[in-house]
């Protein structure tokens, strides 16, 4: 599809270490790093395999009951949606909201007050596998294009609600700083809010570990805070500008390729500590190697290049394909070139070519899920409205103005999208026997799956990545948007 050639010297200046990155990993590697995994999450019922007939796929090492837990998959990469930010106060590692219900609630009225806040819809309970619908790449639509659009309900009408309810200032400012305590908020109890260990006002833990492992995993080179030197700063905050006005999923691909570099590093520290004799190898020619080895854990994901499996938006013609596709390539060679001002690293070179970023973003594309975190704001209101007489009314007394205030917008859950590594292992069938799931006690960003019904012993584990409920040739156009026909049981079945 990409016929013209690339606009990136870097992709011929290392198209020989490219092509060794973008080369499928061995079935030995893959079984070895699935099985690592696996182990990991201590979710056990479950075993990564590679057959002829379906390639990749989940499946049952045990028998499953209808509703049972099947995995709790660990984040690999997932960020919050930008927009979503002055709405949710979350931990940027595990994503579990933070700080009180008093801070969650002050904090989006503030916002609401100054026109940030933004409406969105939220459906916690079922989290669906995803393409256009959560980084919408909803393109060409007013003349520039490319604008992930959030925004269909600013401002106005409810920073009007919010002086009709006369909440000063004042009053949100002593909730946020917890001068001001709500009703029963005792039984809401949120983890205390940690700050950036480099001083950044984007990123916010619920602990010390959250903080100090997002920090060694990426975010120390990505944070904008005092530490770092301004120049760097400076092309950190154009690169977020730029990914802010256009698509987020490019602060997911620069957490990818921080993540890569930071292992990297660790990788090549670790051996000029031990000295031993691989040092030598290793140094005598380039690291790549390490490269290679750090480069792991996205190898085992990848499918695609992000503007060859993107889908077509219904508003671009066919004839307008080709033209598209390099818009979108144009798009990631601009971000691109933003990430690079800010922390391009020699040795790591090859990360910063246009087919490897185009590569991440494609992983983004066809494998990510919803991200979504159940507000806490919910539940405390829920749990006010369920108070019997006369201790209902005597809270309501405190609470119903902030209630009005937050409107129906009150329960806005955190949303996201995240890179579940065995998750996305998981095959699309019409009539899955599995579901991403969200229930009471999940409160962080895992992705939790559930069987649907009963499993048994070597069946394949499948979810559904689309609405398996419209009929059968819609199925497939949506289907087509992930690169396949689907051949499940149900489509047979239903096949004119
Ligand atoms: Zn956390
Ligand atoms: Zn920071
Ligand atoms: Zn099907």
């Amino acid at each position: 599809m990409s016929s013209s050639s690339s606009p990136c010297p870097l992709d011929a200046e290392f198209s020989d270490q490219i092509a060794a990155l973008l080369a499928p990993p061995s079935p030995q590697s893959e079984q070895e790093y699935y099985d690592e995994l696996i182990e990991k999450t201590k979710c056990d019922g479950i075993r990564v395999k590679r057959t002829k007939k379906i390639g990749k796929g989940v499946f049952a090492n045990k028998e499953f009951k209808e509703g049972e837990l099947i995995l709790k998959d660990q984040i690999l990469f997932a960020a919050q949606h930008s927009s979503n930010k002055v709405d949710c106060l979350v931990c940027s590692r595990c994503f579990c909201f933070i700080g009180s219900v008093e801070l969650q609630i002050g904090r989006k009225l503030y916002f609401q007050n100054t026109g940030l806040s933004r409406k969105q819809d939220c459906d916690h309970d079922t989290i669906s596998s995803t393409s256009e619908e959560d980084f919408p790449t909803e393109l060409l639509d007013e003349g520039e294009g490319f604008i992930t659009d959030h925004s269909n309900g600013v401002g106005s009408s409810t920073s009007q609600k919010l002086k009709e309810n006369s909440l000063s200032e004042e009053i949100l400012e002593s909730l946020m700083n917890g001068d001001l305590s709500l009703p029963h908020s005792k039984n809401f109890l949120l983890p205390p809010v940690v700050a950036c260990p480099g001083g950044c006002e984007e990123e916010h833990y619920c602990s010390q570990q959250c903080a100090d492992s997002d920090w060694g995993l990426f975010h120390s080179l990505l944070c904008n805070g005092n530490g770092v030197e301004s120049t760097q700063r400076d092309a950190l905050l154009r690169f977020i500008d730029h990914a802010n006005r256009t698509n987020d999923i490019f602060i997911l691909a620069a957490k990818a390729i921080s993540f890569v570099i930071l292992k990297y590093r660790k990788l090549k520290q670790h051996i000029e500590n031990s000295k031993d004799k691989v040092y030598q190898e290793v140094t005598d020619g380039s690291c790549f190697p390490l490269l290679f080895d750090a480069w792991k854990s996205i190898s085992m994901g990848f499918k695609g290049r992000w503007w060859d499996c993107i889908s077509l938006p219904d508003e671009v013609s066919f004839s307008n394909e080709a033209s598209f596709r390099m818009q979108i390539r144009d798009l990631a060679f601009t971000s691109l070139q933003l990430l690079k001002d800010a922390i391009f690293n020699k040795e790591c070179a090859p990360l910063f070519s246009l087919e490897i970023y185009g590569t991440i973003i494609g992983m983004f594309e066809l494998n990510n899920l919803d991200l979504v975190v159940a507000s806490p704001v919910e539940d405390y209101f829920i749990y006010i409205d369920d108070l019997p007489f006369p201790e209902k009314e005597e809270a309501e007394k405190v609470t119903k103005r902030f209630l009005n205030a937050l409107g129906e917008e009150y329960s806005v859950c955190c949303q996201g999208t995240g890179f579940y590594p065995l998750q996305s292992c998981m095959n699309h069938s019409c009539c899955p026997n599995a579901q991403a799931f969200k229930r009471d006690e999940d409160k962080d960003g895992q992705a939790v799956i559930l069987a649907t019904r009963s499993i048994s012993l070597e069946e394949e584990i499948t979810i559904s990545y689309i609405d398996e409920d419209v009929p059968f040739e819609e199925r497939q156009a949506l289907l087509a948007d992930y690169g396949f026909r689907c051949k499940c049981q149900k489509c047979l079945d239903e096949q004119p």
